[in-house]
């Protein structure tokens, strides 16, 4: 990373913590407060007044949540940090914070599901204008952006669909008309992509996936600037949604942070095995793997991801129907909805995490029905491999045999 020299994994596992600082406590301490004591009736006054530093209540800042805040920061390459309850919690704090009624944001086609709903019902109830523009192309965003427009938002790798977007020629496009570029990089991680070091303001996670890591945790990050991300924890955060991450969560993400690497390795390298199968696979229309030579954008998947994930998306001929079918006779692989775990998952988004979407609004947004999402884990490959191929549907003849 620009300006530091240590790796990845050092910084996912040192970085702003000293043992000695801590009774030489290996593990950072897990600081279950609300609220902190005031040496004086004057330095409390002066910390609301934000002249002097210092926690005053859970609601704001907490020392084993402002760790998390300080890893991912220069895990993204961004000066500042916010942990918040979740991806949503991010991602709500963020935009009631960035929008006012009459701005305009404008969107990527491809939303996951519940940011979709917020964006178009949450948001523009309260009177701002939500524009979906293909993103894929930035020209159209060349076209669409406007004085009114205040936020780009988009995720790369979409979810459930794969479409990338390129990070640094929409922001070059947004800056050029005072917009924020705001990235959701739940799918890549900050091991596979920094958003902020191609030109985004602000990055957010669903922490609840592969930053936490092992499905028992519901979290969100973002970084950007210091002083956007002061805004977003005072306003966003503090008044708007109080989706504040208690201190235990904070240590559990801290937790799958020392491993993001190894895990991201494995899944990265699993998927692609996968993805190639699936796509020599009878019954099998269409695989959406960034690392595919059949990828379509696999000039933007080069140029901005250091390895293409553990995610894929695919569909059988036959569409809902078969992916039903094959989903039903998977044996190890898990029928459920979240992705980054170490244990492999499938959906179907039409039906689960994309039902906010009206079937003409899935059409429209390019989520095919007979789309099958699947989660690469961290169990032996030779077994996913198994699990998968028992559960495709098999020519004629061989099923008479
Ligand atoms: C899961 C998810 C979210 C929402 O995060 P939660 O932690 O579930 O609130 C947002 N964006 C993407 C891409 C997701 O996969």
């Amino acid at each position: 990373m620009r300006n530091h020299p240590e790796s990845f994994s050092t910084r996912a596992i040192h970085h702003g913590y000293d043992p000695m600082e801590n009774e030489g406590a290996l593990t950072p301490p897990l600081h279950l407060t609300s609220t902190f004591a005031f040496e004086t009736a004057e330095a409390g006054g002066e910390m609301f007044a934000g002249e002097r530093a210092g926690h005053i209540y859970s609601r704001i800042s907490n020392p084993t949540c402002t760790l998390l805040e300080k890893r991912i920061a220069v895990l993204e390459g961004a000066e500042a940090g916010l942990a918040l309850a979740s991806g949503m919690g991010a991602i709500t704090a963020t935009m009631w914070t960035l929008l006012a009624p009459g701005d305009e944001i404008i969107l990527d086609k491809t939303l996951y599901g519940c940011t979709f709903s917020f964006m178009q019902h949450g948001l523009a109830k309260f009177g701002v204008t939500v524009t979906h523009v293909d993103l894929t192309n930035p020209e159209n965003l060349t076209t669409a952006i406007s004085d009114k427009t205040k936020v780009v938002y988009f995720e790369t790798p979409a979810n459930p669909n794969m479409r990338l977007v390129d990070i640094q020629a929409v922001s070059d496009i947004a800056h050029a008309n005072s917009a924020y570029v705001v990235v959701d990089n739940t799918y890549a991680t900050p091991y596979l992509t920094q958003p902020i070091t191609h030109g985004a303001d602000i990055v957010l996670h669903s922490a609840t996936k592969y930053l936490g890591g092992h499905g028992d945790v519901v979290a969100g990050l973002l970084v950007g600037s210091e002083e956007l991300v002061t805004q977003i924890r005072l306003y966003g955060m503090k008044d708007m949604t109080g989706a504040v991450m208690a201190p235990f969560n904070a240590m559990l993400i801290l937790r799958g942070l020392k491993t993001l690497e190894l895990r991201m390795d494995r899944h990265c390298s699993s998927a692609a095995t996968v993805a190639a199968m699936l796509e020599q696979s009878y019954g099998v229309q269409k695989v959406w793997y960034p690392g595919l030579e059949s990828f379509e954008q696999r000039d933007v998947a080069t140029r901005q991801m250091s390895q293409f994930g553990g995610m894929i998306a695919f569909e059988l001929e036959g569409g809902y129907n078969a992916g039903c079918t094959m989903m039903n006779k998977l044996k190890m692989i898990t029928r459920a909805v979240s992705l980054g775990d170490a244990e492999t998952l499938v959906q179907h988004p039409a039906s689960m995490t994309h039902s906010t979407y009206t079937p003409e609004e899935r059409a429209l947004h390019g989520i095919s029905e007979g789309l099958v999402r699947l989660s690469i884990g961290l169990e032996g490959i030779d077994d996913v491999i198994a699990d998968i191929v028992q559960a495709l549907p098999k020519p004629a003849a061989s099923k008479a045999a």
